[in-house]
């Protein structure tokens, strides 16, 4: 090898040591819900303890796949063998009689305490750092191929106010920590330019549920072509699933093969 494309990978590689633990560094040193401090490398990349990630309300609870709902009996055809033991996750019946405009979601808990807690920080206390724990947790339980990463767009005035949309910083996290996972093959893009929110609308917690699909009813549009892309669309939480239902439905109409929805936290059913 030339004298000069020696020197020049050793430097790579000095500039890769450095880069590596100038990351490290940057790792949050202690969990983001208990407080008390990462030892191990795996929990400071995740950014919350062992206990804590394990105890989040819900975390291993079976879900409905379409809806990430949570199912305490899963609906096998009456008869059929196995009709009380949990098998292959099944549509909850709510999806399987009117089936929403995505396929999957993935819900990392309930919303409910601790996490409802975490959430809250993070959108309503600027506590920003608290998107990676969520990320770094989401894009590990990804378990179908996706293109692109969408995270509901917050309308003009609302970014105004707020400084900054959680959904895209959880995008965001989702992508970097699916880069990190060597197993995943290939880059996860995020991209905050394609659904963009055309209406200012009432926050869907202060409207009556029924009223909620009505609202939004166009309330966002997709800026380009998404033709035969897996689609993932991001954003806090689940509520009744109107906001992203109708994102879903702007994603499908601009050509997108698949689509999924990825929440922090799911609400429980009324
Ligand atoms: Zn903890
Ligand atoms: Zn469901």
């Amino acid at each position: 090898m030339p004298a000069g494309a020696k020197s020049g990978s050793r430097t790579l590689g000095l500039l890769r040591q450095r880069g590596a633990s100038l990351v490290h560094g940057l790792l949050p040193r202690c969990c983001a819900l208990c407080s008390l401090p990462l030892a191990e490398p795996a929990d400071r990349h995740s950014g919350w303890c062992g206990p804590c990630a394990a105890s989040l309300p819900g975390v291993d609870a079976p879900r409905c796949p379409v809806c990430a709902q949570r199912t305490t009996a899963w609906p096998l055809p009456p008869g059929e063998p196995g009709a009380t033991t949990p098998g292959p996750a099944r549509p909850c019946p709510a999806c399987r009689d009117a089936p929403p405009p995505f396929e999957r979601t993935i819900a990392l808990a309930d919303y409910a305490p601790p996490l409802d807690r975490l959430v809250l920080a993070l959108k309503f206390g600027h506590a920003v750092a608290l998107a990676r724990p969520l990320g770094v947790a989401l894009a590990a339980r990804i378990d179908f191929p996706v293109d692109l990463l969408l995270p509901i767009p917050l309308s003009a005035p609302r970014l105004a106010e707020r400084g900054f949309n959680q959904a895209w910083l959880i995008a965001r996290a989702i992508a970097r920590a699916h880069a990190c996972d060597s197993s995943a093959g290939k880059d996860l893009r995020h991209d905050a330019g394609v659904l963009a929110r055309v209406r200012h609308d009432p926050p869907q917690a202060l409207q009556a549920l029924r009223a909620r699909a009505a609202n939004l009813r166009g309330a966002f549009s997709c800026q380009r072509d998404l033709a035969g892309l897996r689609v993932a669309i991001v954003d806090d939480v689940m509520t009744s699933g109107a906001t992203l239902a109708e994102a879903a439905r702007a994603v499908r109409n601009a050509g997108a093969s698949f689509v999924a929805t990825i929440v922090a936290a799911r609400t429980l059913r009324d």
